[in-house]
Order: structure tokens, then sequence, then C-alpha cells
């Protein structure tokens, strides 16, 4: 029987599953991953406030394997050899017909002094301790920035940042001790968050200022010190860091026989088919595909690569053309923790709602429709 191979089991790993199973083929499907569970990461903005624990944000997934058929390889990806024919773990090898490598990216962390701050996106242990930062502070500058991979500008991960700026604004309100504190907002950009689309960039500066949040915008930050941010055009204290790196391929792919591209991803072409390479396929943080400057390294981008590759290795069962693409959206609520800011960018169209506390709930209720799925 066909054997297909899953590396990963985040957003564009589990979508291709389901996808895979809808078009009822006779295969066999292995995921290779550390964990059997899903980390909700656009939730990780809501640890931090208690509005959700870890415990929220870990879907254990065993039971949905069991569902879709899929064997569980307990492991982490090291290498994959002959022309992507094999997998190494750390567990063992496999041998495969298929290939699907969506094993998301890893944080640049070249910045020196980058021990000061926190990378909020990196997972559930970075949202707690800001949480209990937050918690022991009782006053001083929050200090919050991103920045992007200067060899792919386009692997950045701006929206969550902004969320944390406007979140824990929110909180410090409600909590009655913003008065306490001095919030700045830090980008190489003059105008951060480009690839939103200008209104959104605007409007998200805008109410910076309404909200009493400095900003340092135009200066490349160079390193952290304790207590310190310093950037290319000066620098100012900060009792507490919050930084997000650019976004690049993972470590494991030195040691593999996959294409890269400039910032260190899986080179993928317009069909997620991972280049020069054959039954190879890409989804997800983890690929450079062709296509606008402002295709995002989101969930739904993830989602979008992920039913075309599940196409396209139909298609290839099938004796039919594989050559399904995906389309380019970015699409997410950038929330406040009591409302948001929708933003929508395809080829086509560019918008951005005012802002609406209907679009904090609307968030939450996303979460729990596209969590069903999994549960
Ligand atoms: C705070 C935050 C907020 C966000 N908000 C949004 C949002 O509102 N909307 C949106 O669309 N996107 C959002 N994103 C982005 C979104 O989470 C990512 O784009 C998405 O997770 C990418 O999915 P992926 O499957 O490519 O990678 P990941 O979700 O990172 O999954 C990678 C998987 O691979 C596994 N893995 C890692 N290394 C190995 C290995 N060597 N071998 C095997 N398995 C391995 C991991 O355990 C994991 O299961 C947000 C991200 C963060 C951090």
């Amino acid at each position: 029987m066909t054997h297909i191979v899953i590396l990963g089991s985040g957003f564009a790993a589990l979508t291709a599953i389901r996808r895979l199973r809808e078009q009822r083929l006779d295969a066999d499907i292995t995921v290779v991953s550390p964990r059997n569970e899903l980390v909700y990461l656009p939730s990780l903005i809501w640890l931090p406030s208690g509005e959700k624990t870890s415990d929220d944000l870990r879907i254990p997934l065993a039971d949905f394997f069991r569902r879709e058929r899929v064997a569980w390889h307990v492991g982490s990806a090291l290498q994959v050899l002959d022309g992507g024919r094999r997998v190494v773990t750390d567990h063992g090898e496999l041998r495969n017909d298929y290939l699907i490598v969506a094993t998301g990216g890893q944080y640049l962390r070249k910045l020196p002094g980058i021990e000061h701050a926190l990378i909020p996106c990196e997972g559930i242990a970075s949202a707690e301790a800001i949480r209990d930062r937050l918690a022991a502070m009782e006053g001083g500058t929050i200090a919050i920035g991103f920045a992007s991979n200067p060899k792919e500008p386009g692997a950045v991960r701006g929206g969550p940042m902004f969320e944390f700026l406007f979140g824990i604004d929110t909180l410090l309100r409600r909590q009655g001790r913003r008065a306490k504190f001095k919030l700045v907002f830090f980008n190489p950009s003059k105008e951060p968050g480009q690839r939103l689309g200008p209104t959104a960039v605007q409007k998200m500066l805008a109410r910076m200022q309404k909200l009493g949040i400095e900003t340092h915008l135009g200066h490349k930050p160079v390193r952290f010190e304790a207590g310190k941010v310093v950037t290319e055009g000066g620098e100012f204290g900060a009792d507490l860091i919050l930084f997000m790196p650019g976004l690049t391929g993972p470590a494991w792919l030195d040691d593999s026989d996959l294409p890269r591209s400039e910032g260190g991803f899986v080179a993928a072409d317009k069909h997620c088919l991972a280049r020069g390479m054959d039954k190879v396929y890409v989804a997800g943080d983890i690929g450079s595909y062709p296509g606008p400057d402002w295709m995002a390294k989101q969930a739904h981008q993830a989602d979008l690569q992920a039913e075309a590759v599940a196409k396209n290795i139909a298609a290839d069962l099938r004796g039919e053309p594989a050559n399904h693409g995906f389309n380019t959206e970015l699409v997410c609520i950038v929330d406040s923790l009591d409302s948001g800011l929708l933003i929508y960018r395809s080829e086509s169209r560019t918008f951005t709602s005012p802002h609406s506390r209907m679009l904090h709930w609307l968030k939450r209720k996303f979460e729990d429709r596209y969590l069903k799925a999994y549960r």
C-alpha cells in the first residue's frame, strides 16, 4: 500500500491528514512528531492575562489519529535522505512513497544579548513567563518589538507582537496600574507590519498614540543588555523586553537533502513540491513559496498549502496532473483582549475593519470551531 509520511503535527500536518482522508485514498499515513498534541499557538496571546491556561491550548491528538487511521512515530526528524524517500529520526528510520515536510520554522537568535529578551511566540513556557514577570512587576518600562529575516523579509511574525502589546496595555488598565508602566514599541521599520497593508499599519500606530504607547521606529536593534534596548538610532531602558526575531528554517534541514531558500527554508514551487524533488511536498511555515512579498507565515496560509499538497498527492496517485496551487491569503484578527481589528488581504483585495469588541469574541469562537475537528 502507498505510504505517506508526514513530518510534524502542527497546523499544516493535521490539515494535510484531514484533506488526504477526504480524498478517500488507499494509503497508510505515518506522522513523525515528538508529541501527539497540537499547541494552538494563536491563543498564546491570552496566557499573560490568564484568559486561557496552557491546558486550554494543548489539544491531545490520540483520538484524532485513531479516527483518521494515522500511525504516530514518536520522534523528531533528523534527516531526509535518498531524494526524500528515507527519513532518519531520533527513534529509527522510515521509508515512504510520498513525504510531506511540515515541521514549522524556528526563530533567529543571532542578536547579541537576545537572552535578555523573552520571545513570546516560542510557546507556552514563554507566554507563561510573561504572565509571571508582569505579575511580579510593580511598574517600569516594557519594550515590545519584532524584526524579520534579512535574507527573506517575509519571514516575520509581527501580528502576534501587536497583540501582546495591546493585550498588555488592556491588562494593565484592567488591573488599574497602567499609569505605573511605560510601554515602548520598537521596530526597524518606520511602518511596522507593512505586510498587513498600509491601512492596518496606520490604524495600529494611531491606536498606540491614543493609548499612550511610545514608539521607537526606523532603527535596527543592535543588541539587548540587562535593562536596555540598543538600536542604531539610540538606546532606551527596559525592565522587560519582549522581542520576536525573524524566522528561518529548522536546524535539522542542515543535514538533509532538501533544497533551501535564501532565508533557510525549504524551497518549494507553486504546487508546494520541494524544488527539484519528486513526491516530496512542503506545507506551512517551513516552506518558502513563490508569491507576493506579503505572503504570511500563518496557520491559515499553512492550511491552504496543506490542502494543495493533499490534492496533488491524490491526483498523482490517480495518474492525473499534480498541478494544484494555493491562494495567497492573509486573515487575522489583531486582538487587544477586549476588542480586535480584522485584517484581510488577498491578491485582489485588502480590507481592515474598524476596532470592535465583537471581533474579540469572534476570535474566541473561531478557536472553538477550528479545534472541533481535533477534539
Ligand atoms: C502567538 C502566535 C499567534 C499567532 N496567531 C495567528 C493567527 O491569529 N492566525 C494565523 O493564521 N496564524 C497565527 N500564528 C501563526 C501560526 O501559528 C503558524 O503559522 C502555524 O503554527 C504554522 O503551522 P505549521 O504547521 O507550519 O508549523 P507548527 O504549527 O509550528 O507545527 C510544527 C510541528 O512540527 C513538529 N516538529 C518540530 N520539529 C520537528 C521535527 N524535527 N520532527 C518532527 N516534528 C517536528 C512540532 O512539534 C509541531 O507539531 C500565530 C503564531 C503565534 C506564535
